[in-house]
């Protein structure tokens, strides 16, 4: 098609496009080669995708399991934060459902080195708070502070990774260094809810007040389930003084 239309504009204007197609195939024929060596493949279903920047193909995304009550008070995600500290607005985007795509994002996020993944959740989310109105008086996004020890293992903040996917589509300032992880707590997946607020009672701490002080901060973190960690680190940043505190995560497991 695009041959088509640049031999129309060559007839009428009276110039010889010949080498310019051969550059364009030239280009697609190294495309194609260079997507034979590194194919990207739909992490929901496994076909093969083209857009670099996708990690999802058209009708996996199409698929996902979306909360619908971002933009809505009182959301289950609200609920579970009831009498255990004060929270402005909160929300998930999606459910973590078993053996579901936002699971397989989860996972690649977080156990293989896929930061993209992290990127795309969180450009999503950025997308439905922005559509929520409810995030809009947010003065600072802080994502849930990993320890070095994780750090150093993972090599990344999977929840940085999200909140650059946010603040791709939403323009907010980042702060990453008012709050310290401080402890290095194993794996809370098998703990009930009392065992992991044991766990995570001393763990986040203020360390530059100054950065969040008489702010709305919006904090992040990947999966909402007991609330525990949010809750640890949202009671840190709720001693400094005059600071509000919202909750977003990109999945929530019921
Ligand atoms: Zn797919």
């Amino acid at each position: 098609m695009l041959a088509k239309w640049m031999n129309c504009i060559a007839c009428c204007f009276n110039f010889d496009i010949t080498p310019v197609l051969k550059m364009t195939s030239i280009k697609n024929y190294i495309d194609d080669f260079l997507h034979l060596l590194f194919p990207h493949i739909c992490i929901g279903c496994d076909s093969d995708i083209l857009n670099d920047e996708d990690i999802l193909c058209a009708e996996c995304l199409n698929s996902l399991p979306e909360t619908g009550f971002l933009g809505t008070a009182q959301n289950p995600v609200e609920k579970i934060f009831y009498g255990r500290m004060q929270v402005e607005h909160a929300g998930s985007a999606f459910y973590f459902n078993k053996d579901s795509v936002i699971q397989n994002a989860i996972i690649q996020l977080k156990y293989k080195n896929n930061q993209k993944a992290g990127i795309f959740l969180g450009r999503l989310l950025g997308y439905q708070l922005i559509n929520s109105k409810r995030f809009d008086d947010i003065d600072a996004i802080v994502p849930l502070p990993l320890n070095d020890k994780k750090l150093f293992r993972r090599g990344y903040n999977q929840s940085l990774a999200i909140v650059n996917g946010i603040t791709s589509v939403w323009n907010k300032p980042v702060i990453t260094d008012a709050v310290e992880r401080i402890a290095f707590t194993e794996t809370q997946t098998h703990k009930d809810r009392i065992a992991r607020w044991q766990t995570m009672d001393g763990v986040f701490t203020v360390t530059q007040p100054s950065l969040i002080i008489n702010k709305h901060i919006l904090l992040i973190d990947d999966v909402v389930t007991t609330g525990a960690t949010l809750e640890a680190c949202g009671t840190a940043i709720l001693q400094t003084t005059g600071v509000k505190l919202s909750l977003a995560t990109a999945a929530y497991t019921i």
